[in-house]
């Protein structure tokens, strides 16, 4: 019988990889803290009709992303294509939102039934940040210096780009729907199959068409400059010169609409050149319509959501882990002969209790000297204590640097192992 592996696009987060993990995640959850974001925690499953309502019936996710199936009464149920529609849902269940201001974020596991390739998976995570009651241009400014804070810490902000653009209004929308879809009639044989597709059903995602023909063609298509409202063209400049205060730079791109209907006024990815088709590695944007849309009061709303696999791509294609994160192990202890296991396992919660900082490992499953000074060494431990029969007829230990090999051995008496190790820390 064949071995089960795991689904396709869902993968397994190894023991070498997950430090790279917690780096990424604690980096992060470091910046959040700095700006007072708070986590909040939401189930992986959601009933089917949340993400249809905010997500939208016409777009790639809701029309073919979704995992979704009936759980045994029958209710159609989701995992979730990604984090605002919960995030939205849990803060209005549990009253966040009526008169109140909110910066939130959360992280987890994504689902998407799309096609797997380098840096697009089936399960995959986010970390998130959605803030709600704040409606002018200044959180949108503060949730992308947030971003571009962490780029610096992480060493990225070289190589990714903010780019930038504005949805406008609903009415606005509405009005360059109508004028876009007139003029996409006219060339309408000469659009993609996807694009005429959407025609009617999602028109301004024909902007977003990778599709290079189609480009062409938008490049005569109306401009959405020319039906912005007046109150999401000052928030789009306000926002501008937030940015350009603060010293972040951005390009503009009329051509950004994102693949998920909620979005309103401001627009943003953060994208690189070194990752290849997928180079979005943080998007996001203001919502202003959700939390009514979903049977709340009408709520301002601006936030993103960041891929981790692709920053972690992009950070192993720099280069820009630390060196430290291989090295796990400080300390290694050696002892053999019951006698002398016995006070080894004393010795070491003893060290625990003093260095609560020192990571040491105990060697397991007996050996001799020799094999137990190579598991010893293998474990990119600084130092190894050992302890034999002599050693344990004087009360000492030796302590031995396993990485300079010109530094003596010392024999340290119990009471003092604790602040021997602790010179080499
Ligand atoms: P893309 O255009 O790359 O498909 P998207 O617009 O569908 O992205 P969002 O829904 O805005 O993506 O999700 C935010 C971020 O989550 C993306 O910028 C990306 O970094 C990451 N992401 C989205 N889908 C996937 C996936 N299937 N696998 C890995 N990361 C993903
Ligand atoms: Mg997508």
């Amino acid at each position: 019988m064949s071995s089960i592996q795991a689904i396709r696009g869902m993968n397994d987060i190894l023991p070498t990889e997950s430090k790279r993990w917690q780096f990424l995640e604690s980096t992060v959850k470091s910046v959040l803290d700095q700006y007072g974001y708070k986590e909040i925690r939401m189930p992986v499953v959601e009933v089917t009709q949340l993400f249809k309502r905010s997500i939208g019936e016409v777009t790639d996710i809701v029309e073919k992303e979704m995992y979704t199936f009936d759980d045994r009464n029958g209710d159609s149920l989701t995992l979730r294509p990604e984090g605002t529609a919960g995030c939205v849902r849990a803060a209005q269940q549990h009253g966040l939102l009526h008169n109140q201001i909110q910066r939130l974020w959360y992280q987890g596991p994504m689902f998407r039934y799309e096609k797997p390739q380098k840096g697009r998976y089936r399960q995959f995570y986010q970390i998130g940040v959605e803030t709600f009651g704040m409606a002018s241009s200044d959180i949108d400014a503060e949730i992308i210096l947030l971003t571009a804070r962490l780029w610096k810490k992480l060493g990225l902000l070289d190589s990714v780009t903010l780019e930038l653009n504005t949805l406008g209004s609903s009415e606005a929308r509405g009005r360059y729907r109508k004028a876009l879809v007139d003029y996409m009639e006219g060339v309408k044989d000469q659009l993609d199959e996807d694009s005429q597709r959407r025609l009617y059903s999602n028109p301004m995602r024909i902007l977003d068409s990778k599709n290079q023909d189609t480009q062409k063609l938008l490049d005569k298509a109306p401009n959405f400059e020319d039906f912005l409202d007046d109150e999401s063209s000052e928030h789009f400049s306000d926002l501008k010169s937030r940015l350009e205060a603060a010293g972040v730079s951005y390009k503009l791109n009329p051509r950004l609409v994102r693949g998920l209907d909620y979005y309103c006024k401001t627009v943003f990815e953060w994208t690189t050149d070194k990752l290849g088709a997928q180079g979005t590695v943080c998007a996001g944007g203001r919502y202003d319509g959700l939390v009514e849309q979903l049977g709340g009061k009408s709520t301002p709303a601006v936030g993103f959501a960041m891929g981790i696999e692709r920053l972690l791509l992009l950070l192993e294609t720099l280069e820009l882990f630390p060196e430290e994160l291989n090295q796990t192990v400080d300390a290694f202890f050696v002892a053999a002969g019951m006698e002398e296991e016995l006070k080894a396992q004393v010795l070491c919660e003893q060290l625990r209790d003093s260095l609560p900082n020192l990571r040491l490992q105990m060697n397991c499953g007996g050996g001799s000297f020799k094999s137990q000074m190579k598991k010893a060494d293998k474990s990119g431990a600084k130092v190894a204590l050992v302890l034999g029969s002599n050693e344990m007829a004087e009360g000492k230990v030796v302590v031995k640097d396993l990485r300079n090999s010109d530094q003596e051995q010392q024999t340290v008496v119990f009471d003092e192992l604790a602040q021997a190790i602790s010179n080499y820390l």
